[in-house]
């Protein structure tokens, strides 16, 4: 049985999918600067490019293929360099929460590690209260609109997640800072004592200042780092009602994941790419791998652990996924796992969140119902900065107002 959605239409499916209220829980500020604004920022600041034309980024840099992480990741220093003053922060932040405006997404949670922005003109409070200045004012700009104020439409909210690093060099001065006052410590020990430090802070400066920092993250390379060494951070943040995502089974195997639900307490998944993949269980002592996945699938589905889907940004990075037909999430549908579509990187991934849904409609076998679910559970589990009952009522607008949008289209309409 055939149950993609017939794409015969089009430009009316394009557009449609444009308009529905979507969200992007997993989208990282500093991978999704305008390329513009890397160009601005850079002459502003007297910092070299390879080239200071958006035509010659792309071609150098930000490329369509890279050839390997390491290679995607370099992107990074070009954004990270020009994120180092308030105002610059506050103005990216701005940037990206109006593009996502644009298309239709009424719903994000950013993230990034405010920690490689620690300089000597930014504490950790200032740097937050940056990216949270531009944020806010992109969103009282959309809220004013009439259509939102006589509720014909929901509007636009976002909440902030930081990111802890599972490893780190001297990429700000903080880093470095932080790296040359341990002299006995070894680096796993320095960044296991950073993700505390960034713990504590987050929620002070949430219960102090009053910034909507919803939950707490783990990034970087999972290979050697693993997610149990952040158990303490992530303790601390539990006790303190954060929420918690993490970055597992990206780069690593399905004992990332296994650690990040046990030991961390993760809400959400951040991409979960090897959740299937028995080849890639490293322990011995793990003789019945079936059993071993069968038993975290389950339990990630009955707890309704959503998984941050990045299929553009996975193909990107995973040089043995040749073709997207083949990434995982169709799996993840198979077993009725909670799955959200993100972006991961808007720049670095050259995608939006509209692009990752039609990627997702034309590869794989997802019927409306499917799709219309993807989009709920974006709304439903994510980290929304209210009390319950306000999330209960935006989350009902949001699909009152999918319903509406979708209601001439067969195709995409769910009765
Ligand atoms: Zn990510």
């Amino acid at each position: 049985m055939n149950n993609q959605i017939n794409l015969d239409n089009h430009k009316q499916i394009e557009e449609t999918i444009r308009k529905i209220p979507k969200n992007d829980l997993h989208v990282h500020l500093d991978g999704s600067l305008r390329l513009e604004t890397i160009i601005d920022l850079s002459k502003k600041e007297g910092l070299e490019l390879p080239s200071f034309t958006v035509e010659g980024l792309n071609e150098l840099v930000f490329k369509d293929q890279y050839e390997n992480l390491g290679e995607y990741l370099k992107t990074f220093g070009y954004s990270g360099a020009v994120m180092q003053k308030p105002e610059h922060l506050e103005r990216i932040a701005y940037e990206l929460a109006i593009d996502n405006q644009e298309e239709g997404v009424r719903y994000i949670e950013i993230r990034f590690a405010p920690q490689l922005h620690i300089n000597e003109i930014m504490e950790l409070e200032a740097v937050l209260k940056a990216v949270n200045a531009g944020l806010e004012k992109a969103e009282k700009e959309f809220n004013r609109r009439p259509e939102i104020k006589n509720k014909q439409e929901p509007p636009f909210h976002y909440s902030i997640i930081v990111c802890a690093m599972r490893d780190f060099g001297p990429w700000s001065l903080f880093y470095k800072n932080f790296i040359a006052s341990f002299t006995y410590s070894d680096r796993s020990d320095i960044c296991k004592l950073a993700s505390l430090e960034l713990a504590k802070g987050a929620v002070k400066i949430r219960d102090k200042v009053g910034l909507p920092i919803m939950a707490f993250d783990l990034a970087g390379a999972e290979a050697g780092n693993p997610a149990a060494d952040h158990w303490k951070a992530f303790q601390y943040v539990h006790e303190a009602f954060m929420h918690k995502t993490v970055h597992a089974g990206e780069d690593y195997g399905p004992e990332s994941i296994f650690q990040a639900i046990t030991e961390l307490h993760a809400d959400r998944i951040g991409h979960g790419y090897s959740l299937f993949d028995t080849s890639r269980i490293a322990s011995d002592d793990i003789t019945d791998k079936d059993a071993y996945i069968s038993d975290i699938t389950q339990y990630i589905a009955d707890r309704r652990i959503t998984i941050e889907i990045c299929l553009t940004s996975n193909m990107q990075t995973n040089p043995s996924l040749e073709r997207i037909e083949h990434h995982t999430f169709s799996k993840m549908l198979e077993h009725h796992l909670s799955t959200t579509f993100c972006t991961d990187n808007r720049t670095v991934s050259k995608t939006n969140v509209t692009n990752e849904i039609l990627l997702a409609l034309n590869n794989f076998q997802m019927d409306k119902k499917a799709l219309r679910n993807c989009i709920i559970y974006g709304f439903k589990r994510s980290f929304f900065p209210g009390r319950y009952s306000q999330k209960r009522n935006y989350v009902r607008q949001c699909l009152d107002y999918y319903d509406k949008v979708t209601a001439d289209i067969p195709v995409l309409h769910v009765d």
